[in-house]
């Protein structure tokens, strides 16, 4: 894992701590029933148009430009090219996007010491583009599986099939990737207890080395939220406690309150956003957070395009900075150090959870409980 909390109060204004850097490529082929994420699907037209990715990919390049230059040659710790989905790209596309987040970082293409990671859809993906990415130093990919159900795919709106990702992922390991995740949901109203045990199961026979695995939440503005589907929260709850426990025995190291990872494998750029440390997001919607203030990018494709990259801005105050910093860093299953001032102002909230045996107080840090993991979203609405 990467170091404890930093304090990024020592900067002076430039980076000289870890970052990470994320991408957004904001396109896939079709909306998914339950998708909140900012992303443009096919519906919207402007997806099957080349032409558009590629300007969306030239204004991308601007905004890195822009922007970078307050490196001062620092490289990252690590790089997430994320969406939508990123593999919707064609190979030209991929090489341009790496081409200039390269140059302007002054980075070489293979640097194994920068993980680097691209979330791959099964049905996007081909040799071609797995062999590119891999000269680019792309080595770890993040697989959306979902579940190891066609009829349950169908029911979220997902395009692949099993099939589909069993030939993409097998592809992925012939072509030499050692480090790849696998997105796995719960909760899924068409999902029966044993449908999940089985993905489960199917997902271990393959052996990968970190395992994510979300609740379904219906949000607003989702095909799912105006059908009216609900989950439902007692079923959802078992199947997560059911993961916990099967992901520990089949040697999984659950880190984080979503993931599970073989050991060493445990994702370096999420634990950098978990331990409330610096990063810089590029592309529609992306969020950074650099110097204690938090930078929102539009979410307007055509304003983005045309050069308009962000939209809020917000100073971070140390109280903000605290609560950020505790509710991000008890997600991680290892907890977080309460500092002094911490202990002050969260004193009352601290020993209540104590007491409730949702947190666990060791050596200087606090951590969930296996009752407090069940119960996360209430522990942190208390340091809100
Ligand atoms: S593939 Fe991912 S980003 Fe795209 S619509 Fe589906 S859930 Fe949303």
């Amino acid at each position: 894992m990467t170091d404890k909390i930093t304090n990024i109060e020592n900067t002076r204004g430039d980076i000289n701590l870890p970052f990470g850097i994320y991408i957004h490529i904001p396109f896939c082929k079709k909306k998914c029933n339950y998708c909140d994420f900012v992303s443009i699907a096919n519906d919207n037209l402007m997806c099957e148009d080349s032409k558009f990715i590629d300007k969306y990919l030239q204004a991308l390049s601007n905004e890195i430009t822009s922007k970078i230059a307050t490196l001062n040659n620092y490289l990252p710790k690590t790089i997430y090219i994320g969406g939508g989905t990123p593999s919707i790209l064609s190979e030209k596309q991929i090489i341009f996007l790496f081409e200039n987040l390269y140059k302007n970082l002054k980075k070489q293409f293979s640097n194994e010491e920068i993980e680097t990671i691209f979330e791959v859809n099964p049905e996007s993906i081909t040799s071609h583009k797995l062999e590119t990415l891999k000269i680019y130093g792309v080595n770890r990919l993040s697989f959306g599986l979902q579940s190891y159900n066609d009829r349950i795919l169908k029911f979220l709106g997902r395009i692949h099939t099993v099939k589909d990702f069993c030939s993409a992922y097998d592809l992925a390991k012939r072509i030499g990737y050692k480090n790849i995740n696998v997105d796995l949901m719960f909760g899924i109203p068409e999902q029966s207890l044993d449908d999940w045990k089985e993905t489960l199961n199917k997902t271990i026979d393959l052996n990968p080395e970190h395992i994510s695995i979300y609740g379904l939440t219906i949000e607003a503005g989702t095909k799912f939220f105006s059908s009216g589907i609900t989950v439902n929260d007692d079923l959802s709850a078992d199947m997560y406690k059911f993961a916990i426990e099967f992901l520990k025995e089949k040697g999984y190291h659950h880190y984080e309150i979503s993931n599970f990872s073989k050991k060493g494998y445990e994702c370096l750029h999420n634990i950098n956003y978990w331990q409330n440390n610096q990063y810089y997001g590029f592309g529609l919607g992306a969020t950074s957070y650099i110097n204690k203030k938090r930078i929102k990018n539009t979410e307007d494709i055509k304003e983005y395009i045309n050069g308009k990259y962000d939209l809020e801005f917000e100073e971070l105050g140390e109280e903000k900075k605290m609560s950020e910093s505790l509710m991000l860093g008890l997600r991680l299953i290892d907890g977080v150090i309460i500092s002094d001032s911490i202990k002050i102002k969260y004193n009352k909230q601290i020993n209540n959870l104590k007491n409730l045996d949702l947190l666990i107080e060791h050596n200087n840090l606090i951590r969930l409980s296996d009752k407090g993991i069940m119960y996360a979203n209430c522990v942190f609405r208390e340091f809100l």
